[in-house]
């Protein structure tokens, strides 16, 4: 695994590349992440730079559903829908550990959607996108279902249909250890503040704490999400900065509010849905608004009015009121679509589009614009032919059946995972080995090595989480914060002290003390 390399104190670089790379990747999100991935394993040379954390911007605040998106039936949408139902399965297949199927209760009732609409929409979902493992719609009678026991009773009846789950920041996260695994280097707190052509060469400047490097690429992948625009206004200046529409979407977290594992679909009285989803076992995860949005999308937060609206939205189905005190936590992130001219911001399209500045004899740029978590991979895939068109193709077509790391094992072996790991470490309790094998997969194996006691997994910081998993994350997945392991790496932000998390900076301030002095390494 090759990282980029570590610069040291307060010294400024300025570092021209001799060898330029093929492919210089501006985001470190799902998309620049899957393209970092794809692009090297076919074997470009690759260059991935993230002006924050991977998974920072939007990719970490998403629904987290791999889904076919039913109510984009409602606008059309059917190339999209169809391909992101048949992602369901390929993605489920390659990361098991970090995406699982879930079942969805959509209850009818007179007023909205009538029963034969929605009836018409799932039977259109189930056959569209080559369902195999999933299994189908069926109808559900809440009176006697275990599904209808939290919700009001003029709710009796509804329709109950399949999509998958996923841990959205350790999706981008995997693929960006895959990316590095096959050569790309990948570059975390380093942003792009200029690209200028140079013939046919990219020149690139990044600003990190530490240093100004300069980089030169034979073609440039502005994966940029909802900085896209600003990417091109102030550093690639000149080209046209007006493609994208930001919609801003927001959840909450409130204390658990159903024993089941299913998740809920429900419509509001305005004609919006949101989802209540089972979420880190506690809790429940209700979202999302859908609004425009102007300013820095780093800076969205959620509103009071937000809160209100969905805790509003969910007590007209739930029998115990939902309330801004049952909040334990908030997220809000901002959608970069394309800018179609749609009137309301639901309605714009969540189809991506690729913009290709072929220079004509100067160097190339793709742009990158809307998409979701579930059609990454395949929005990197027709990148990839682009790619091959601009400077020459290279491989074929390969993420499909390649497993993320630690995704190699069954589809439907989570089980036997955890069950493993506990035969090998016989002292993991069960919520910890599950917690492992849902984050790591089959890595976590490496992260308890040879640890025959709780003690030999070093300093406990808190709710499982080990010295020697903060060590791995920080060796191996680009954690440089406690914010990065409690809010990316991991969801243990909801779990954790006050005290526990100032123990953790601590801790991790020295470690990479500890890293960047030469000859001293974190990881054992
Ligand atoms: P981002 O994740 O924002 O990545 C772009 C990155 O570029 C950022 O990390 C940023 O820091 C970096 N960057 C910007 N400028 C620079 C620079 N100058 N130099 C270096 N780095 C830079 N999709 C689904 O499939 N399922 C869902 O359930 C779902 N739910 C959603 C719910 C909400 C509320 C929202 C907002 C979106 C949802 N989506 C969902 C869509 C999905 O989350 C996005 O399409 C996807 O995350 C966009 O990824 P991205 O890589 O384009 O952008």
């Amino acid at each position: 695994m090759r990282f980029g390399p570590l610069l040291l104190g307060g010294e400024r670089e300025d570092f021209l590349a001799n060898d330029p790379v093929d492919v210089f990747v501006i985001g470190g999100g799902i998309n620049g992440a899957c393209i970092a991935r794809d692009a090297a394993g076919r074997g470009y040379t690759v260059t991935l730079a993230e002006m924050n954390d991977l998974a920072s911007g939007t990719s970490s605040a998403s629904t987290k559903l791999i889904h076919g998106g039913l109510r984009y039936l409602e606008f059309y949408e059917f190339r999209l829908v169809r391909e992101s139902l048949l992602e369901r399965e390929t993605l489920w297949a390659a990361a098991p550990h970090i995406i699982r199927p879930m079942r969805f209760v959509l209850p009818h009732h007179a007023g909205l959607r009538p029963a034969w609409l929605l009836r018409l929409g799932l039977f259109i979902y189930d056959h569209l996108g080559g369902r195999r493992k999933l299994p189908p719609t069926k109808s559900l009678d809440l009176t006697q279902d275990e599904a209808g026991k939290p919700l009001k009773p003029q709710y009796s009846r509804a329709f109950e249909y399949s999509d998958c789950w996923v841990d959205d920041a350790r999706l981008v996260v995997q693929n960006a250890v895959s990316a590095a695994a096959l050569g790309a280097t990948v570059l975390t707190r380093t942003r792009v503040t200029s690209a200028r052509r140079e013939g046919d060469l990219w020149r690139v400047t990044t600003e990190a704490a530490t240093a100004s490097r300069e980089f030169s690429a034979r073609l440039l992948v502005n994966a940029a999400g909802p900085w896209v625009d600003e990417v091109l206004r102030s550093a690639i200046s000149g080209a046209n900065s007006q493609n994208v529409r930001l919609v801003q979407g927001s959840h909450i977290v409130v204390t658990k509010k159903f024993a089941h594992d299913r998740a809920y679909f429900f419509q509001n009285t305005d004609g919006r849905i949101f989802f209540a989803i089972p979420y880190e076992q506690d809790f429940t995860l209700v979202g999302t608004t859908d609004r425009d949005y102007e300013g820095d999308p780093g800076a969205a937060a959620i509103s009071r009015e937000e809160i209100e609206y969905l805790c509003a939205g969910t007590s007209q189905y739930f029998r115990e009121p939902v309330t801004p005190s049952d909040v334990v936590w908030a997220y809000s992130g901002v959608r970069p679509l394309f800018d179609d001219g749609a009137t309301k911001a639901q309605e714009a399209t969540r189809d991506y589009v690729l913009k290709t500045d072929s220079g004509g004899d100067r160097a190339p740029c793709i742009n990158i614009f809307g998409g979701k978590i579930t059609t990454a991979r395949r929005l990197a895939e027709a990148v990839l032919d682009e790619i091959g068109l601009l400077i020459g193709g290279r491989g074929k077509p390969w993420t499909a059946s390649a497993p993320l790391p630690g995704g190699d094992f069954a589809f439907d072996g989570f089980d036997a995972l955890v069950a493993a790991l506990r035969n090998q470490w016989s002292f993991l309790e069960a919520d910890h080995a599950t917690r492992l094998a849902r984050l790591y997969g089959t890595t976590a194996r490496q992260i308890l090595g040879a640890a025959a006691s709780p003690a030999e997994l070093g300093r406990h910081f808190g709710a499982n989480l080990y010295e020697c998993e903060v060590r791995h994350l920080m060796a191996n997945e680009w954690a440089e914060t406690a914010e990065d392991v409690l809010w990316r790496r991991t969801k243990l932000g909801l779990r954790l002290t006050s005290e526990q998390v100032q123990e953790l900076r601590d801790w991790m301030a020295d470690a990479q003390i500890a890293l960047s002095v030469p000859g001293k390494r974190v990881a054992g």
